[in-house]
């Protein structure tokens, strides 16, 4: 994993780079920028694990369906998290190479990167670069989505092996496959990189 290689390639894909050292730093960062925002969330562990609904809600509209308030749904929380004006998310893989790859069940997280948002920030623990977009595909379908069965308690050949045995189980959660080879034309994107293993 070379990070400063990493960022040299987002740059030149029309990515913004930060780097941080702490997760509490990027957190940190992200509050003090964000201020009257409707802000979305992609369902990720790394955000969880950065505290960042808590620390945005503050100040901002945060809408996550992790965070699911009574008499809400995760469906509509969604649906509502897609419309918001930014999104927050992380990523399966990223690329030394610039490449950014999610795979997704509900597909809500990959529709809400792609278009519309006025703001993506894709935040990534140092754990999530390999060295090119073959290995950071192998790396979402073989580490990331067997972890996420398990953790869903899915009936999936995944959960039990931890790999991706490209199955059609009903349970499957790997239903849509996103790759952005750049920065979207006219789309403002942000790459928040930190200096530790966050999520899966
Ligand atoms: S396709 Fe099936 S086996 Fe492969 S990671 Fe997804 S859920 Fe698991």
């Amino acid at each position: 994993m070379h990070l400063e290689r990493t960022v040299e390639h987002f740059l030149k894909k029309g990515y913004a780079v930060r780097v941080f050292e702490t997760k509490e730093e990027a957190r940190d960062a992200l509050c003090a920028e964000l201020v009257g925002e409707s802000i979305g969330f992609g369902g990720s562990a790394t955000l969880d694990e950065l505290g960042l609904y808590d620390a945005l809600s503050e100040k901002n509209r945060v809408v996550w369906h992790w965070r699911c308030p009574e008499g809400k749904t995760p469906a509509e929380l969604r649906r509502q998290a897609a419309e918001c004006d930014v999104y927050c998310s992380s990523a399966n893989a990223i690329s030394e190479t610039g490449e950014i790859v999610n795979i997704d069940g509900t597909a809500n997280r990959v529709a809400a990167i792609l278009y519309g948002r006025k703001k993506v920030y894709f935040i990534c623990g140092q754990n999530k670069i390999e060295q090119t977009l073959e290995k950071a595909i192998f790396r979402a379908r073989n580490v990331a989505a067997p972890i996420n069965t398990r953790r869903l308690g899915l009936d999936t050949p995944c959960a039990k092996s931890g790999r991706c045995h490209d199955c059609n189980s009903p349970q499957r959660i790997c239903r849509a496959l996103s790759v952005l080879w750049e920065k979207p034309t006219g789309a403002e994107m942000e790459l928040i990189l930190i200096r530790e293993d966050l999520g899966y």
